[in-house]
């Protein structure tokens, strides 16, 4: 891992000043289902949204603004949910992230700042906030994927990671019909195994963190290894972001 420091000048209110942020990641070993990064990427999470000490924008690099987001940023709803103090500040800078995207019209984008804050609340030890955010990412991609059925390149891929994050919620039932409706989309060889090993574990009522390797198996050799699976269309901002 290397992480930098630069300058920043902020794109919402000009504010100057060094901030962090990954020059260069590492993640050894297998990505869970619902595509956790291994360590020692998963302890570094929180670099990857920066965060203005002035106005409180969010993002992957607050030096750059899309049209719309300086009203997002200074909104009442936006500088409330900044101050909130019962909420850890990494989880907090994806939430704010996800309320950009959302307010932007971006829902997988929104979906995975999410997604992103539930590993961060787990890590917290806050299972409930964990469970509460990846039905929050579930239902934005829903709507998403109503929208834009044919936008994921990888039949099977989506359905998978939103099964996950049903099942790891504890909505066991959405999960499985979120499994069969990948079943029926025509998955690749190795997403039938993982939508079917979710089936499984639906079966079982277990709700634990499962990665890549438990239902494909360990690989004989590379320490190093990613599945194909977040072959996701709107999620290539957030992977361009997190250097996959
Ligand atoms: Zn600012």
């Amino acid at each position: 891992m290397i992480v930098l420091c630069d300058e920043v000048t902020c794109a919402v209110c000009g504010h100057t000043g060094p901030l962090p942020s990954i020059g260069h990641w590492e993640a050894e070993g297998p990505w869970g289902l619902d595509n956790r990064p291994p360590e020692p990427m998963l302890s570094h999470l929180a670099l990857l949204v920066q965060a203005c000490p002035d106005c409180g924008y969010c993002a992957g690099d607050v030096g750059m603004a899309e049209d719309g987001v300086a009203d997002i940023v200074r909104g009442e709803t936006y500088q409330t949910l900044r101050h909130r103090s019962d909420i850890p500040e990494d989880c907090l800078h994806f939430l704010l992230q996800g309320h950009i995207a959302k307010a932007q019209g971006n829902a997988m984008d929104a979906a995975w700042a999410h997604i992103h804050a539930a590993w961060l609340f787990e890590s917290h030890g806050d299972d409930a906030r964990s469970c509460e955010h990846r039905l929050v990412a579930a239902d934005l991609m829903k709507s998403e994927m109503l929208g834009n059925l044919d936008g994921f390149k990888e039949p099977g891929a989506v359905w998978l990671l939103r099964c996950d994050l049903l099942r790891r919620a504890g909505c066991l039932e959405e999960a499985r019909g979120m499994a069969m409706v990948g079943l029926a989309n025509g998955p690749s060889k190795e997403l039938e195994t993982d939508l079917r090993y979710e089936l499984t574990l639906i079966d079982d009522g277990d709700r634990t963190f499962r990665d890549f390797w438990d239902p494909r198996g360990r690989p004989e050799s590379a320490m190093t290894f990613h599945p194909s699976a977040p072959d996701l269309t709107h999620a290539a901002t957030v992977f361009d972001n997190i250097g996959r």
